[in-house]
């Protein structure tokens, strides 16, 4: 069905609440696993109802926050959600006490236990107010940046405006793009320092309510770690200082030398990666969009149904109107088994990574469609990730495409990019234990971390003169630090897996593709651990992981004509 004649009809709480607390009563009457089961399947269906219901208004609202109808729609959704999880954490709390788990571990894997064990260890009903208390201060960052308003060259733009800007090729014009987009922060940094160390002293509030020391076990179980742990992290991270900082370092002196600038560079100096400037695409949004289609088509046979199906029922929209909220995401409507993209367009490589990153997690959302229960169809972000970022490589060969005689110039780019984004998130990452060990830190003091870390892991960086950033301050434009602790490593381990995946299509194209469709085919019934095994990759955990994908690329980055990146 096409996403404008999906209908949509309000879903009603009082009956849902009266349906699911006769559900978790005959669950717990089941005297046999086929009543059990069959209790378990309608439970799922009506998961599948509210998740759909919602994803539908959010996404029309997201589409035109003009519609009232839909702003009320979602507003409507954001208010009985936490009330819907209290009723979801009963559920699960009788199936972890079922007699039949066995007989449910044979037919839908031990995963779906394992993980409902990690969830409730997240919550007791004591910690509600400051739950709602720790939503509150998370929205208030959220409406803080979506509500920049940054006066540029006699226009007002938001944050995600100023990025074609920040990238120019003009000197002068780029770097005031930098003090303007800096300033914004400075103007508030009061607010973006307050909300931060309230939400550090919530977070561990809520920890100690559990009896944990600090936030960091709370939050590893927030983000359903179930097969790695803070010391495999530590580990990671000794590795990227060892395997590829170096490497990084060394791509930036040449990115130096060849724009002709000091080293080590100054933020608006580093974000040019050649004289000539970024690589950008070519085509119109539609004539973007209508290339993807011919990608997946070549690409294979899954992929091309995949892509049909988007693009017969509309499950894009790409293109920027007035109206529309920002920034871009993927979700699904369960119920319809349809993926959906939505992203804002603006002229820059960004725009190709909708069509390879976000349909890689469309594409993953649509091979496990039929998958029941709703939580074996998505695995923990770090894998989903591995979905995305794998097939932003697998689309190499069409990107002619989309940039034309840019080309070579988005390759250098794109693997570089991937290379100096791990030690960031890395960073990130490492901070926010930092932060989460030493709750009672001044603001001042949490700069002074960041820039330390910065030191180690972006040595290539220095900067005493643009605002905001030269302050130790660059973190808080990173919306994971405030909204979601500790999500950002998963990035920095899919990106270590999806370029094993870029190294082996360098040797054997058709392999990496099968050893993919395994890795995508499994969803959300494995672990990371356990999803990187069945692709015969190596844990990003091994320290030679890291190695081998540094060596791998610098040798293909040593090949590189130098001369097409001018
Ligand atoms: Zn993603």
């Amino acid at each position: 069905m096409k996403f404008s004649e999906l209908p949509y009809e309000r879903i009603n709480f009082s009956k849902v609440k009266q349906q699911a607390e006769e559900l978790v009563q005959n669950l717990s009457d089941a005297k046999d696993f086929l009543t059990a089961e069959r209790v378990f399947l309608e439970w799922d269906k009506l998961s599948s109802l509210i998740s759909t219901a919602s994803s539908l208004a959010n996404v029309r609202h997201t589409i035109n926050t003009e519609d009232v109808f839909y702003a009320e729609e979602k507003d409507y959704y954001d208010e009985i959600s936490p009330q819907y999880q209290e009723l979801s954490q009963n559920f699960i709390k009788v199936m972890l006490e079922t007699p039949f788990r066995k007989d449910f571990e044979t037919k839908y894997g031990d995963l779906y236990f394992k993980n409902a064990e990690i969830e409730m260890r997240t919550f007791t009903p004591s910690m509600i107010a400051d739950l709602q208390q720790e939503n509150r201060l998370v929205s208030e960052y959220v409406k803080l940046i979506a509500s920049a308003q940054v006066e540029f060259e006699g226009e007002t733009l938001t944050l995600a405006q100023m990025t074609p800007h920040m990238q120019s090729t003009n000197t002068e014009k780029r770097i005031a793009a930098w003090n303007a987009y800096g300033s914004f922060f400075m103007n508030h940094a009061e607010q973006f320092d307050s909300i931060f160390d309230q939400l550090v002293t919530i977070r561990t509030k809520l920890s100690q309510t559990l009896g944990h020391k600090n936030f960091i076990a709370l939050g590893y179980d927030r983000m359903t770690r179930n097969s790695y742990n803070e010391k495999d992290v530590e580990k990671f991270r000794e590795a990227v200082q060892k395997h590829l900082v170096p490497v990084v370092t060394r791509l930036k002196q040449e990115q130096a030398k060849r724009n002709g600038v000091a080293f080590p560079m100054k933020y608006p100096d580093a974000e040019i990666k050649f004289p000539s400037g970024n690589a950008k695409p070519t085509g119109t949004p539609d004539e973007i969009l209508a290339y993807g289609q011919k990608l997946y088509r070549e690409l294979s046979p899954e992929t091309a149904e995949f892509i049909d199906f988007m693009m017969e029922n509309e499950l894009f929209d790409v293109v920027s109107r007035k109206g529309k909220a920002s920034g871009g995401y993927c979700t699904e409507f369960s119920e319809y088994k349809s993926p959906f993209v939505f992203a804002n367009f603006n002229g820059t490589a960004g725009d190709i990574e909708v069509i390879t990153h976000e349909a890689g997690h469309a594409f993953a959302a649509y091979q496990a469609r039929n998958i029941v229960p709703l939580e074996n169809r998505q695995p923990t972000m770090e894998s989903a990730e591995v979905h995305s970022m794998s097939m932003e490589f697998f689309a190499w060969p069409w990107c002619e495409g989309f940039f034309g005689n840019q080309t070579q110039k988005f390759y250098y780019q794109h693997l570089e990019g991937a290379l100096t984004f791990i030690p960031y998130g890395t960073m990130v990452d490492h901070f926010q234990h930092e932060i989460y060990k030493n709750p009672e830190m001044t603001p001042t003091e949490r700069h002074q971390l960041w820039s330390e870390l910065e030191k180690k892991y972006r040595p290539w960086y220095q900067d005493t003169e643009t605002p905001f950033y030269k302050d130790g301050r660059f973190w808080q434009r990173q919306i994971h630090i405030y909204e979601m602790p500790f999500y950002y490593i998963d990035y920095c381990l899919a990106q270590t897996v999806a370029l094993q995946f870029w190294a082996t299509m360098q040797e054997n194209r058709e392999d990496a593709w099968k050893r993919y469709m395994k890795f995508v085919s499994k969803a959300g019934m494995l672990t990371f651990d356990g999803l990187v095994k069945t692709a015969d990759m190596t844990s990003p955990f091994n320290d030679s992981a890291l190695k081998d994908v540094a060596d791998a690329a610098t040798k293909w980055l040593n090949q590189f004509d130098q001369s097409t990146l001018m």
